[in-house]
């Protein structure tokens, strides 16, 4: 078996590990703090938002759609229900620009995936709004490469040890990579797998966790691209 990795399923996380997100979700945000601005500061503004989201993820789960409901609560809450409909419809024009941003792959990431593809099985796992997801797959040109493709509504445990079962042979002999630590590492660690974290210089206030450090099943990259010699370099069992 030398030279062959122990594990047989590896999941990718999409957003801000193979593509770019987060920085639309921030533009679209500053578009948003812009609209308001006369009724209310900065960083209040954001402060709001960011605690409406947290309240909302519960209710709408996570992407787009939620975002702008989120928007439009905030913009009602912090002018006292004074928002006039032409700002909603700016905020609702916002989003669908979001919906409507045109993919932006991080560089390397087919090579990255195809070189894994070729002694695993790859699966994407994400999580967000179900049609947004596909409409970034679909563009993204990576479809074809994945074994499988996921739309969660929430990365737990279980979902991880679901997908690696269906997939695989389970959570031991699988590994998650993403951007997130506390959606792509930790529970992807509980679920008993493998997780290598690729850092993302903007990730989202409420994605964010302790790094589990001293995990023996944890791995950190610089780069998408230090995957394929992380999985071969893996100890054996
Ligand atoms: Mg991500």
């Amino acid at each position: 078996m030398m030279g062959m990795s122990k594990l047989t399923v590896i999941g990718f996380d999409a957003d801000d590990t193979l593509w770019q997100n987060e920085k639309f979700f921030r533009l679209t945000e500053a578009g948003f703090t812009n609209l308001l601005s006369e009724y209310s500061t900065y960083s209040n503004l954001r402060e709001v938002l960011l605690q409406t989201e947290r309240i909302n993820l519960k209710r709408y789960g996570f992407g787009i759609k939620g975002f702008v409901l989120s928007m439009i609560e905030t913009a009602i809450d912090v002018t006292e229900g004074r928002i006039p409909a032409a700002v909603i419809q700016q905020i609702l024009d916002l989003g669908k620009e979001l919906q409507n941003h045109p993919i932006e792959l991080m560089p390397g990431v087919g090579d990255v995936v195809e070189a894994v593809a070729r002694k695993h099985t790859v699966v994407l796992i994400t999580k967000g709004d179900l049609l947004d997801q596909e409409r970034k797959l679909a563009q993204s040109g990576l479809g074809s490469m994945f074994d499988g493709v996921e739309i969660v509504s929430d990365k737990t445990p279980d979902v991880y040890e679901r997908t690696f079962r269906e997939h695989g042979d389970g959570p031991e002999k699988a590994m998650m990579v993403g951007n997130s630590v506390k959606s792509d590492v930790v529970p992807a660690l509980q679920s008993g797998s493998w997780a290598a974290l690729v850092p993302h210089d903007l990730t989202w206030e409420l994605e964010h966790a302790e790094i589990p450090e001293q995990h023996p099943r944890f791995r950190k990259m610089t780069c998408l691209g230090d995957l394929p010699d992380l999985i071969e370099r893996l100890p054996a069992s």
